[in-house]
C-alpha cells in the first residue's frame, strides 16, 4: 500500500523539475520536489527560450512574467563586428498568424529558475522539500526515494510515492538507481561560456551602437556574443578547431582544453566588444556528451525527463526548451496515470507513461540529429568558407518558403509525434480509421501526432485561450459535439494549417496541443473512445455526435 498522500515524488528542482511540477499542479496532482540547492543557479546557460516553450508556460500562467523579465525578439539577426551589417536575418513574425509567441525570449536560465522558483515555492499544491536523494527503489505499488540533507542534524528519511520523475540532470542518481542506461555514440561538443557585464552602460539600449547579437567573423573557430539582458552578455567561443569529436565510449575522447584565465577571458571580450570597460561574471567549459537515455520509463513508477533523460550539444540552445516540452508531455500523461492508477485501470497507466516514453524518445532524438549538424555548422565552418555559408544562408532565407521552415524549425513548432512513437496514438488513429469515407480515413491517419497552431478564431481570441490547456475537441467546419464533463469543445471554420485536418474532421486535441485522435464521422461511441484512448479520462456524461451543417 502506499504508506503517504504523496502522488508525485520530482527529484530535482532544476527548470525542468519545477516545470514538472507546475504541470501537474496545472492538471489537479499535488506533488513534491527535492531539491539540494537553496538558490537557482548561477550563469547564462540556457539563455534562449523558444515560442513552443513559451507556449508551455502560457498554459501554466507564466509566459507574462518571463516576457516581462527577458528580452522578447521577433528576429535574430548576428551583426559582424567588422563590418557592422547584419550576416542573415531569421524572422519569426511570420508565424504570428498562428502564434501568440512567434519569436525568441533571450533570458538567462538564473532568471528563468528564480522566476520558476517563486511559482513554485507560492503553489500550493507543489511542496518543496530541502535535500539530496541518494537511492529510488521500486515496490509493488509505490516507490520508496531516500532522502539525505536539508539541514545540519537533519536524519535521513525515506518518503514514498506513486511515482517519480527523475528531473536531477545529467548525472541523474534516479536513473543510475533503476539501472537505466545511456545511449548513442557520446560526441564531445566544447564550447567556452562567458558571461560579461559591459560597465558603461553600452548595449542598454542603444541597438544602433550594439546590436543585440555579435559575430567575430574572422576569429578562428567561432566567437559570437548575445545580449540576454540589458549590459549582460553571454560569449560562445568554439575551443576546438573541429567539434564535436565523434568516439566510440567517453574514455576514448582527447582529454579537454585547460581552462582560461580571467585576463584570458577579458582579451576574448575585447576581441568582441573592442576597448569598451567590462568583467566577466560566470564562465563555463561545457563539454557535454550528447546521449540520451535508452528507456524514459523505467519499470512501471519511474520516469525520466530532461537532462537526466537526454543531453545535446548546447548549439542551437534546445536542450532546456526540449526539457521542458518533456515536461509539458509529462505533466497530462502523469495526471491521468495517477488518476487511472487510483482507479486500478493498469492499462490506462501504461498507455499513459509508455505514449509519454516513446513520444519524447523519439524527439529527443530528432533534436539530437539538429544539434549534431547546427554544431558543425556553427563550430566547425573554418573562417575561409563562412562567407560562401553566410551568402548561402542569405539567399536560403530570402526565399519564403525556406525562411518559413527555418523559423519553424528554431522554435521547435514542427516537432510531431508519429502513430509509431506510441500505442495512444496507434489508437487515436485506428479509431479514425474505418470511421468515414476511404480518403477522409487517410487525412486522419497524417493528422495524428501533430501539434495544434495557436490560431486566431473569428471572435479574435488564440484557440489555446478557449482550450486551455485540456483535452479539448475540435470540429472543423461542423457544430461540436455535446459533451459533457469539462470537455472544451471548439468549432473552427478552417482546418489550422499544418494539421491536416479537412473540413467535417472531429479532432482530440490534447493538454500539450498534440492531435490525440482524428476522426471523420465519429459516432458518440467512436469519440468517447478517442477522448479516452488519447486524453486518458474516462468521461461519463452523454456525448452527442457533431452536426454536420
Ligand atoms: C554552459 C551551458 C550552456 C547551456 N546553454 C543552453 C542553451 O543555450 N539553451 C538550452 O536550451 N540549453 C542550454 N544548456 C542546457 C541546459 O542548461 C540544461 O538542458 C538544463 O539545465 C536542463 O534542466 P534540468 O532541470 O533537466 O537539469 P538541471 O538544470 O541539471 O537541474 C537538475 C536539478 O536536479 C538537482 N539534483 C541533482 N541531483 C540530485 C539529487 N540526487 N537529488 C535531488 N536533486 C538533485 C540539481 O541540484 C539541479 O537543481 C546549457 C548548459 C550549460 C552547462
Amino acid at each position: 500500500m502506499v504508506d503517504s498522500n504523496i502522488d508525485v515524488i520530482v527529484v530535482g528542482g532544476g527548470p525542468v523539475g519545477m516545470a514538472t511540477a507546475l504541470g501537474l499542479a496545472h492538471h489537479g496532482v499535488s506533488c513534491t520536489v527535492i531539491e539540494p540547492q537553496t538558490q537557482a543557479s548561477e550563469g547564462s546557460k540556457a539563455f534562449v527560450m523558444w515560442g513552443r516553450t513559451l507556449e508551455a508556460f502560457e498554459a501554466w500562467g507564466l509566459t507574462d512574467a518571463l516576457l516581462a523579465r527577458g528580452d522578447p525578439r521577433d528576429t535574430v539577426a548576428p551583426v559582424s563586428t567588422e563590418t557592422g551589417r547584419p550576416i542573415f536575418t531569421v524572422d519569426f513574425s511570420g508565424l504570428a498568424e498562428h502564434s501568440a509567441m512567434p519569436g525568441v525570449l533571450f533570458l538567462s536560465q538564473s532568471s528563468t529558475e528564480a522566476l520558476l522558483r517563486e511559482a513554485v515555492e507560492s503553489h500550493p499544491d507543489v511542496t518543496w522539500v530541502h535535500g539530496e536523494v541518494v537511492d529510488v527503489v521500486q515496490e509493488a505499488d509505490a516507490v520508496a526515494v531516500e532522502v539525505h540533507g536539508g539541514g545540519e542534524g537533519v536524519p535521513a528519511k525515506t518518503m514514498h510515492a506513486r511515482y517519480v520523475v527523475g528531473a536531477d540532470g545529467a548525472r541523474s542518481v534516479v536513473r543510475s538507481s533503476q539501472g537505466g542506461q545511456l545511449t548513442g555514440k557520446p560526441i564531445r561538443v566544447e564550447v567556452l561560456v562567458v558571461d560579461v557585464a559591459l560597465e558603461d552602460g553600452a548595449g542598454l539600449d542603444d541597438e544602433a551602437a550594439l546590436p543585440p547579437i555579435l559575430l567575430v567573423r574572422k576569429h578562428p573557430g567561432l566567437l559570437a556574443a548575445l545580449r540576454f539582458s540589458p549590459g549582460r552578455w553571454r560569449i560562445l567561443e568554439s575551443r576546438t578547431p573541429i567539434v564535436p569529436v565523434c568516439a566510440t565510449a567517453a574514455d576514448d575522447l582527447p582529454p579537454a582544453t585547460p581552462d582560461r584565465t580571467v585576463e584570458e577571458l577579458e582579451v576574448l571580450a575585447h576581441e568582441v566588444f573592442g576597448p569598451r570597460a567590462l568583467s566577466v561574471v560566470w564562465q563555463s567549459q561545457t563539454t557535454l556528451y550528447q546521449q540520451r537515455a535508452q528507456h524514459f520509463r523505467l519499470g512501471q513508477r519511474v520516469v525520466l525527463a530532461g537532462d537526466s533523460a537526454h543531453l545535446v550539444s548546447p548549439s542551437g540552445g534546445q536542450g532546456m526548451n526540449q526539457g521542458i516540452q518533456d515536461a509539458e508531455n509529462l505533466a497530462w500523461s502523469l495526471a491521468a496515470a495517477v488518476a487511472a492508477d487510483k482507479a486500478g485501470d493498469a492499462a490506462t497507466v501504461d498507455a499513459m507513461l509508455d505514449g509519454y516514453a516513446g513520444e519524447r524518445e523519439r524527439v529527443a532524438d530528432v533534436v539530437a540529429r539538429r544539434a549534431r549538424l547546427n554544431s558543425r555548422l556553427e563550430f566547425a565552418t573554418p573562417p575561409w568558407l563562412r562567407p560562401m555559408a553566410f551568402a548561402a544562408m542569405r539567399g536560403a532565407l530570402s526565399i519564403t518558403w525556406f525562411a518559413r521552415h527555418l523559423a519553424r524549425r528554431l522554435s521547435m513548432r514542427d516537432l510531431r509525434y508519429t502513430v509509431r512513437d506510441s500505442a495512444r496514438l496507434q489508437a487515436g488513429s485506428r479509431l479514425g480509421r474505418g470511421s468515414g469515407l476511404w480518403f477522409g480515413a487517410r487525412f486522419s491517419l497524417g493528422a495524428v501526432g501533430r501539434s495544434v497552431p495557436n490560431v486566431v478564431q473569428p471572435d479574435g481570441r488564440r484557440l489555446f485561450a478557449a482550450i486551455e490547456a485540456r483535452v479539448a475537441v475540435i470540429s472543423v467546419a461542423c457544430d461540436p459535439p455535446a459533451v459533457s464533463d469539462g470537455v472544451v469543445a471548439v468549432r473552427v471554420e478552417r482546418a489550422p494549417r499544418g494539421t491536416r485536418l479537412r473540413k467535417g474532421d472531429v479532432a482530440v486535441i490534447r493538454p500539450d496541443r498534440h492531435i490525440g485522435a482524428a476522426l471523420r464521422r465519429p459516432t458518440a461511441t467512436r469519440l468517447r473512445d478517442a477522448l479516452a484512448s488519447a486524453g486518458g479520462v474516462q468521461f461519463p456524461g452523454p456525448l452527442a455526435p457533431p452536426d454536420r451543417n
